[in-house]
């Protein structure tokens, strides 16, 4: 391996875009990722005839224009088959009133909404046009935050009026947003806001950014949508894969980064790699595209390798992001409603937010007449680290039971309906994936840390970049793509070069 090359440390669906676009580009890429598979938190793994996505089960940016779609048509692989959701997802308040369904179309979607949140247009409207300023900008690839002039020159071209008007509230939260409109006293809109914005944003109305806030509300519809893919998530991870291969990458799978060094006034990085066989591999490389959480520097890099300390305690000052619970179940289909949407969210006393993924017939997923259903919630990893193997097992035994009791509850089963259950936790999560503690789905989007405020891809060493969902702009296949292609730009700036990726083939 030549010390020109550059390495890209995991395999989840950042590293993976941004080793493809890397070896598209021509340079020498070499991409390590630790499991004996690829795909990270929107991987998947297979119990019987069962396949159960990890952790990610719906993607946004497939549509026209959309990031995927973008980077697929860049990379010259095909779109994965996928199916728009509608609803996108069916979110029930547990207040005994009717589910709020987010319908695909914008029509239908805003008659539901002035149905189930009377009063409540304006919010709405005003979301929307944050929403559109928004998402011109994002397509125009600023780079956020801004760290050189490089980066001001792409967020200044990016920038157009509206940005500048929706710009005074990057300071706003979606609380903010619904007091400026009056709607401050509808608890029920307030409840619904909560529980979607948890998912995204890790954060509640009160606390996510309104800039933020306001575009992951109105993912599911047209002309962007939330989409479900036929086989598994894996197919995202398959094709990247199969371009990065196609254009000359090094593939090391099932091989371990443990340290990582740059000596001083040196501009190569020493790479430490454990195989499968515990063998050490030492790599040498110009940059590394780093895509594992910003907290695994701390581990990797030890304190001579030359991460400042300054920089060392900005990471520890990251807040803490949560952890999850994960049931994976599979009943036959004939247990659940007919007409049951493929995710539902529910109110849950305990957990606050119970997200549920439900296979469709001949999604490959499971065998004819079956399903998968899967469900997740939020947890404090903290809560689930230093326990001794038996509180962790009996801790384990009493949420997988709490978990399938409000499923039983919610879909009329009966214990003996499941066919297969299991949870896993943090714990499972940090084995998997190897994000520390277990911690999942990146940084909370507050005002204070969300976009131009977030935590930068460049780091203070020189070469050394960071993506993945701690990066703007955020967790979610898409977005980790999306953080991908801005560091692969900045990369490729440093040497003289220009990545342009049209927005519409
Ligand atoms: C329960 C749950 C549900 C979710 N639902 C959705 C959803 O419906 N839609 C959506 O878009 N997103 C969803 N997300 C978020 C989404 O899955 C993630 O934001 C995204 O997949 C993260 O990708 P990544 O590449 O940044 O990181 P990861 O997927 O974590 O990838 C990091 C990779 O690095 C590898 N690695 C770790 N340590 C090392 C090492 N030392 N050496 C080499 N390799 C290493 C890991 O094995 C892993 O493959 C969900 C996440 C969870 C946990």
């Amino acid at each position: 391996m030549s010390e020109e090359s550059i390495i890209v440390v995991g395999g989840g669906i950042a590293g993976l875009t941004g080793a493809a676009l890397l070896a598209k580009e021509g340079y020498q890429v070499t991409l390590v990722e630790s499991h004996s598979q690829l795909g990270g938190c929107a991987g998947t793994f297979k119990r019987g005839s069962y396949t159960f996505d990890v952790g990610a089960t719906q993607v946004a940016g497939l549509e026209s224009g959309g990031i995927h779609h973008r980077l697929f048509n860049y990379l010259d692989i095909p779109l994965p088959d996928a199916q728009i959701l509608d609803p996108g997802c069916s979110v029930v308040l547990g207040d005994g009133s009717r589910p709020i369904n987010l319908w695909h179309d914008p029509f239908r979607w805003q008659k539901e909404r002035q149905e189930q949140f009377p009063g409540s247009e304006l919010f709405w409207s005003l979301c929307s046009k944050i929403h559109e300023s928004n998402w011109g900008f994002v397509g125009r690839d600023p780079i956020l935050p801004v760290r050189n002039f490089w980066d001001l020159s792409q967020l200044i071209k990016a920038i157009r009026p509206s940005n500048l008007l929706t710009g005074f509230l990057s300071k706003f939260t979606i609380a903010d947003l619904l007091a400026l409109t009056g709607c401050q006293k509808d608890r029920r809109l307030l409840n619904f806001l909560d529980l979607q914005l948890k998912l995204y944003s890790q954060e509640p109305a009160s606390r996510t950014a309104a800039l933020y806030g306001a575009t992951v509300l109105q993912m599911a519809q047209h002309p962007r949508g939330l989409w479900h893919l036929y086989g598994s998530m894996q197919i995202l991870s398959d094709l990247l894969k199969d371009s990065f291969l196609r254009d000359g990458g090094n593939l090391l799978i099932g091989h371990r980064v443990t340290k990582i060094l740059n000596k001083k006034n040196s501009n190569i990085f020493d790479v430490n790699v454990i195989d499968s066989r515990k063998n050490l591999i030492r790599l040498k490389a110009s940059d590394i595209v780093f895509s594992l959480p910003p907290q695994s520097l701390l581990d990797l890099i030890p304190i001579d390798g030359g991460l400042s300390t300054t920089y060392r305690e900005s990471i520890k000052k990251l807040p803490k992001p949560s952890g999850a619970l994960v049931f994976y179940g599979a009943l036959s289909r004939s247990n659940l409603p007919v007409d049951c949407p493929a995710h539902i969210q529910i109110f849950d006393e305990d957990f606050g937010s119970l997200f549920i993924s439900i296979s469709m017939e001949d999604d490959q997923r499971a065998p004819t007449g079956m399903a998968t259903l899967i469900a997740s919630v939020f947890v404090d990893i903290d809560q689930w680290s230093n326990l001794d193997s038996q509180s962790y097992a009996m801790k384990k035994n009493i949420f997988a039971k709490k978990i399938r009791t409000i499923l039983n509850k919610k879909f009329n089963l009966l214990e003996t309906s499941w066919d297969h259950q299991e949870l896993s936790t943090p714990r499972s999560f940090e084995r998997w994936t190897g994000r520390p503690g277990g911690i999942v789905g990146g940084l909370g989007q507050h005002p204070d840390q969300f976009g131009p405020f977030g935590f930068s891809s460049r780091t203070p060493l020189r070469g050394l970049w960071l993506c993945g969902d701690s990066i703007y702009p955020g967790e979610g296949t898409a977005g980790v793509s999306q953080s991908a292609m801005m560091v692969v730009r900045q990369l490729m700036e440093s040497k003289g070069r220009h990545l342009n990726i049209p927005l519409f083939n």
